[in-house]
């Protein structure tokens, strides 16, 4: 885990002093500004837990930093609670208005100051768990599709950095429908749970696999080779071949149909998964359970 880390921006270095003492052992490392800009900078840079926002300091008050650090969606999240004089309080309202989440009055009450810093570190937390869970399928554990796409545009811009390419492929479940029909939907969740094991069990660190939609699944293979992507294919159908699936009549097992495409060289990252997904279409014309491979038809290609 990181250090908890708090950012203080207050043109008051008296108060840096106070903050550093009193939230011994609330965080585990304060960075410290003295000007509204280099506070900004350092929220970027460093990406603390919490921000505490003096509101009186001259150049740009601090109304104006949290309009600005709410703006930028790298700061967007990360709480702040203002610091403010005890006979301006009036001005907390416009505060927490603008974003933040709470305010301390000067001069500190010791532990009012660390009981709202760590108010605002459990909301830090409650907005990373939500941020995490966006990203998941409920049922199978895996990445979802908004995080598939997120994890195809960072293949994508690896392969504009550094060349290479990436694998994609598409996944379906065969006659997905006839489990559904003949022992119920609830066995047909489970499918898709053992579905979902294997593949995350099968999957690398760095790749990314993530429930489609239904009964479809997508793998991102960041710097593979084809000869690998097969590999990591067959080695998947396999182990799916091999799941047994508790039902009252007794168990049963599946298989799936996958496409494989490659991005890089000839083909956009951002055309791969549609590519894969005509391979995946081809294999299910073929006869199901196998893997295919995009191949540029022959219609397509240059010269025919
Ligand atoms: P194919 O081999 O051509 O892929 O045939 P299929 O039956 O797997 O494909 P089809 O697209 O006809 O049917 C997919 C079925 O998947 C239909 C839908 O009810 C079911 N399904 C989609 N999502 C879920 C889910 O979350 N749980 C369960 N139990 N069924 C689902
Ligand atoms: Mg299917
Ligand atoms: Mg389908």
């Amino acid at each position: 885990m990181s250090p908890l880390t708090a950012l203080l921006i207050d043109d008051d270095p008296v108060v840096h002093d106070l903050i550093n003492y009193h939230l011994e052992g609330v965080v585990d490392r304060i960075l410290h500004a003295e000007h509204p800009a280099s506070g900004i900078a350092l929220a970027t840079h460093d990406m603390p837990d919490v921000i505490l926002l003096d509101i009186e300091m001259p150049y740009m008050d601090g109304f104006q930093v949290c309009r600005e650090l709410k703006q930028l969606s790298l700061t967007r999240d990360i709480p702040v609670v203002f610091l403010t004089s005890d006979n301006a309080t009036h001005h907390v309202a416009r505060g927490l208005d603008l974003g933040g989440v709470d305010y301390v009055t000067k001069p500190f009450v010791a532990i009012e100051l660390q009981a709202r810093v760590r108010a605002a570190l459990r909301t830090r937390r409650l907005i990373e768990l939500l941020r995490v869970h966006a990203h998941i399928d409920a049922l199978t554990g895996l990445k979802n599709r908004g995080a598939l796409e997120d994890g195809l545009a960072r293949a994508a811009a690896g392969v504009a950095r550094k060349g290479g390419g990436f694998a994609a492929v598409m996944l379906d479940v065969d006659h997905f429908k006839r489990v559904n029909d003949t022992y119920g939907h609830g066995i047909g969740d489970e499918v898709l749970r053992r579905l979902g094991a294997t593949i995350g069990v099968l999957c690398r660190p760095t790749d990314l696999a993530a429930r489609y939609g239904g009964e479809e699944f997508a793998l991102v293979l960041p710097e593979t080779t084809q000869a690998t992507a097969i590999t990591v294919c067959e080695r998947l159908l396999e182990a799916i071949r091999q799941i047994r699936v508790s039902a009252p009549g007794g168990e049963f097992g599946f298989t799936v149909s996958a496409g494989l495409a490659m991005a890089g060289g000839d083909c956009p990252a951002d055309d791969v998964l549609q590519r894969a997904d005509e391979a995946l279409y081809h294999a299910k014309g073929l006869g199901r359970d196998r893997l295919v491979i995009w191949a540029m038809a022959p219609a397509d290609e240059p010269g025919a």
